[in-house]
């Protein structure tokens, strides 16, 4: 009989997990296994509000997936997904058509902008290498603008949108960039402004209050004004407006305030909420056996009812799941269940400062930050063992 054919779509933590996972355990033959991504590369999302503050450099924050593959076992095809037919059991890329007999979706996810005027058009998003890039030198073009107009102080404004995971840690590393700036640029730090604005009651909802209150001295004390309990309500080329109507003029709007799942997924026709799919308990669709999902794409519920928030950790634990179940449907032998288990979180807050919960203890400040370390560490070691560590490891 033929051999069963496995698409991948996404080359993110959810799908190079999954591809490395089905790459150890699938004899020669048993399946033929492609793998599909935009670039050719990973990328270590957690890492990009490093290389989108400038404190480090994006190539830091990506690796090259065929040193992760192996090519004699999967195939990799460098193109961008447009549409997914389940009834036909077909991938439709920019460049061609691929067949599936099992589909694992780890397209992850898109900025949510919630219909807010203006911020699609006019922000910046952290979500890949090159949009990072493009917020790195859109910063330092406003220190060099503001050398040349020294009474526009809108250009060294810079306001984030969001005071969840994503938004804290960015704006700790911009704030440890800015006094860089200002020295390279001549500019004195007080003319630097930095805004974090949160629409829910607190900053990193859901988090130990302790922590968030010690996060948010932190971070005062490097500078940054927050504006929390308040929406934004319009972005423009050259201001936001807040819900209490106070206007704040600036050029750099970064917006961190949602996530949702990928359009492509809805446009399938698979029920989903906010492009976001409730996955059983085998992490398939109900209704479509055959097709998989995984990470920021897929809804898993807790024991309350309501979904886990995207994260990467919950990725990587379903990929083991996936790819075991995916292995066990062409064998004919049993599928195992997902269940998530929280290894803890950290959020940085900057050079050695971080928050977060660990083996059920608080951490804070050096601590907090050794550990986010060894998470990043232990990351690069699952997907490409001690040599991916010593080249990427976050040492300085
Ligand atoms: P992704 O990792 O987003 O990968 C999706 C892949 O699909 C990408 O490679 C993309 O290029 C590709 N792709 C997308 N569309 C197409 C297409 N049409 N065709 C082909 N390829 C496509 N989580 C944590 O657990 N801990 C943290 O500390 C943490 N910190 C974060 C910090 C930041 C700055 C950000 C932005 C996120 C952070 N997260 C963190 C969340 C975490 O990064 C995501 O939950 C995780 O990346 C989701 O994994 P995924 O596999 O679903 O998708």
């Amino acid at each position: 009989s033929r051999i069963p054919r496995i698409v991948i779509l996404g080359a993110g933590y959810g799908g190079i997990v999954t591809a490395l996972r089905l790459q150890k355990e699938l004899n020669y033959n048993e399946a033929d296994v492609t793998l599909v991504n935009k670039h050719d590369y990973h990328y270590i999302t957690t890492h990009l509000h490093m290389p989108a503050a400038g404190t480090d450099d994006p190539q830091n924050a990506r690796v090259s997936i065929l040193k992760l593959i192996d090519e004699f076992k999967i195939d990799f095809v460098k193109s961008t997904v447009v549409q997914i037919r389940p009834n036909d059991k077909k991938v439709i890329l920019e460049d061609g058509t691929l067949s599936y007999d099992y589909l694992v979706i780890g397209l992850g996810g898109e900025p949510e902008t919630f219909g807010i005027p203006g911020l699609k058009e006019h922000a910046h998003f952290i979500r890949s290498i090159n949009s990072v890039r493009l917020i790195r030198e859109h910063i330092e073009y406003q220190f060099a603008r503001f050398k040349k107009e020294p009474h526009r102080k809108d250009y060294l404004t810079f306001v984030v949108g969001g005071a969840g995971f994503t938004g804290i840690e960015f704006i700790g590393e911009l704030a440890d960039r800015i006094p860089k700036l200002c020295k390279e640029f001549d500019v004195d730090p007080n003319h630097v402004k930095i805004y974090n604005v949160e629409a829910a009651p607190t900053a990193l909802p859901g988090f130990d209050p302790e922590l968030v209150q010690y996060a948010m001295e932190v971070l005062q004390k490097k500078g940054v004004t927050f504006k929390i309990g308040i929406a934004l309500k319009e972005c423009t080329p050259d201001s936001i407006t807040l819900a209490d109507g106070e206007e704040i003029k600036t050029q750099t709007v970064i917006w961190t305030g949602g996530v949702r799942g990928n359009r492509l997924v809805e446009e399938a026709g698979f029920e989903a909420m906010r492009g976001r799919i409730k996955v059983d308990e085998y992490l398939r669709i109900p209704g479509h056996e055959d097709v998989y999902v995984i990470g920021d794409c897929s809804i898993v519920m807790n024991e309350e009812g309501r979904p886990y928030p995207p994260t990467a950790q919950m990725a990587i634990q379903q990929a083991d799941v996936l790819a075991h179940n995916l292995v066990a449907s062409i064998r004919n032998s049993s599928l195992k269940t997902f269940k998530y288990e929280s290894k803890g979180t950290v959020a940085s807050l900057g050079k050695n400062e971080a928050i977060g919960i660990a083996m059920g203890r608080k951490l804070k400040g050096g601590s907090a930050a050794m550990m986010k370390k060894i998470i990043d560490l232990r990351y690069l070691y699952i997907i490409g063992g001690i040599p991916l560590v010593l080249r990427k490891g976050y040492f300085n």
